[in-house]
């Protein structure tokens, strides 16, 4: 076994987009930085979560419109699922994107002499506060020592306690990871999911558009707790009528294998009830992923939920120690997505080495979006978070079949919700279901991070006709009835 000893400015536990945006602002203030990287160079985003998941749902969402147009004088076509090539193509996908977004920024130093960024493969433990001890799977044996640390090593599936777990397999949210043997290749006739968050819905759906019969169990009284009852209700209900099962309330008590099939237990309104299906898939929750890093033995603390403790600047408790990404939680309202963790990264870069003053990070506005069908977009507050911070406020809830767009092109699903802040009448949060959502609420976010009120969405010309419209009938709905307007009319 050889040990080797390097020296950087930076050292970054992790190469994943919070560590890939440290690492390259690091190199642009002219410093030397190394990633390490324990799984797949790009970590979760590129290899295993969203564009992955984004490739494959759009495929399944072609599936479904195929099946079923909108428009009378289509006729439904049933478009074949090969699903291994379809995860063939997914691959080859992601081969190519991480290949010219990950692996190629990191040659060598470019003209202008900067120095380039290094990656060591391999799990890293912090062996002292500055040093990480990288063991590479031929036994090699690096320890990269930084005058600056950067924690990014983000979060994985929480998998709950349920009797007999450990003894059947399930997957997670890394089926669809590739060239990893929990790469899921056949389609599953039938798929028991476990959760009712994002990536329960997201791919719940998709796997249904592909034709499993899905079951999806949620302990919450509705899908997605913590988002706007307006949304949660009428996407349950679009997605009853697509044929999810979904089963609210439900508290998983045990699970076993029953010949080829899972058996999951649930218990509900006092009774008990066994459900089976071909596959299980446990999409819970994620934790950050702060154990076996030697962090007790650095000093860096950890908050309740087992996120690493870091303040306004990322700094943790130990001052030349940084984290960024998922591994913070919800840390500073933190969340857990890829453009939080990247714009995180680079301002914890920019503290740990610029020498300049530090930055703050600002989590009050980060616009977020749910890939199912019609997609679900939301920034800000919620009703209910608002009244919990004490704001008095206002909120008023459209359905999506008053948008012009939304009519014309027959695909009238959703709602859109504002909450606004009484009496200033500034936009405090905006939650819509729809079409388009997560391209509409980019908007939102902008106009809400410069303090906007509903004159300002209303008196902004909108192109017509575009589901961005929504956030203008929705501000005028305060005042004024928009069934009882006319086109672009404010
Ligand atoms: C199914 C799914 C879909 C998603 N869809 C979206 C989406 O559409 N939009 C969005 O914004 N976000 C989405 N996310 C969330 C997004 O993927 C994460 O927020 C983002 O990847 C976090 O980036 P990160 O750099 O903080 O962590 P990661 O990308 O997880 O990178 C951390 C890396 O550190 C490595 N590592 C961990 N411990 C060690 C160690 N000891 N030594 C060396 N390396 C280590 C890990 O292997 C990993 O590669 C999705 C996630 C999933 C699972």
């Amino acid at each position: 076994m050889t040990s080797t000893q390097e020296w950087y400015d930076l050292v970054i536990l992790g190469s994943g987009s919070t560590a890939f945006a440290a690492a390259i602002h690091a190199k642009d203030l002219g410093k030397t930085a190394v990633m390490t990287e324990g799984r797949t160079l790009g970590g979760t985003c590129v290899n295993r979560g969203c564009l992955p998941s984004k490739n494959l749902i759009e495929a399944a969402r072609l599936v479904y419109d195929s099946a079923h147009p909108r428009y009378p004088g289509l006729t439904p076509a049933h478009l074949g699922v090969d699903f291994p090539s379809l995860i063939a193509q997914k691959d080859e996908v992601i081969l190519d994107y991480r290949d010219q977004h990950y692996a190629s920024l990191l040659a060598d130093a470019d003209e202008e002499g900067q120095p380039p960024i290094d990656v060591v493969a391999g799990r890293a433990v912090l062996v002292d506060a500055h040093t990480a001890k990288v063991a590479a799977p031929d036994g090699t044996v690096r320890q990269l020592t930084g005058s600056q640390v950067l924690i990014a090593t983000g979060s994985s599936p929480l998998i709950p306690d349920i009797p007999g777990l450990a003894e059947t397999p399930y997957l997670t949210s890394d089926l669809l990871t590739s060239q990893e043997k929990v790469e899921l290749t056949e389609l599953p006739h039938s798929l028991l999911i476990l959760g009712g968050g994002y990536i329960a819905l997201e791919l719940g759906q998709m796997f249904a558009r592909f034709g499993s019969q899905v079951t999806l169990i949620t302990r919450g009284s509705s899908i997605l707790s913590g988002y706007e009852p307006e949304i949660t209700l009428t996407l349950t209900n679009i997605l009853r009528e697509e044929g999810l099962q979904i089963v609210t309330a439900a508290q998983a008590s045990a699970v076993h294998c029953e010949g080829d099939e899972v058996a999951l237990v649930i218990q509900r309104h006092g009774s008990s009830r066994t459900i089976s299906a071909e596959k299980l898939l446990m999409a819970t929750s994620r934790r950050p992923n702060t154990h076996d890093l030697g962090l007790e033995r650095v000093g860096v603390a950890l908050d309740g939920t087992g996120a690493v403790c870091v303040d306004q600047h990322l700094r943790t408790s130990v001052s030349h120690i940084w984290a960024a990404g998922d591994v913070i939680g919800r840390e500073t309202d933190s969340q857990m997505a890829t453009p939080v963790g990247a714009h995180d990264g680079k301002i914890a870069a920019h503290n740990a080495l610029s020498g300049e003053p530090l930055q703050k990070v600002d989590h009050s506005v980060i616009p977020r979006t749910i890939f199912t069908d019609p997609q679900v977009a939301v920034v800000g507050l919620t009703d209910e978070e608002a009244n919990a911070a004490g704001i008095i406020c206002e909120c008023n809830t459209i359905p999506l079949s008053v948008i012009p767009r939304a009519g014309t092109i027959r695909d009238t699903r959703g709602v859109i919700k504002m909450v606004l802040e009484h009496p200033t009448r500034r936009v405090v949060g905006v939650s819509m279901l729809g079409v388009n959502a997560g391209e509409v609420i980019g908007e939102a976010a902008m106009a809400m991070r410069f303090g906007a009120t509903t004159d300002d969405f209303i008196d902004l010309i909108h192109v017509y006709p575009t589901m961005a419209e929504a956030l203008k009938l929705v501000a005028i709905s305060f005042t004024r009835d928009v069934n009882r307007l006319s086109c672009c009319a404010s």
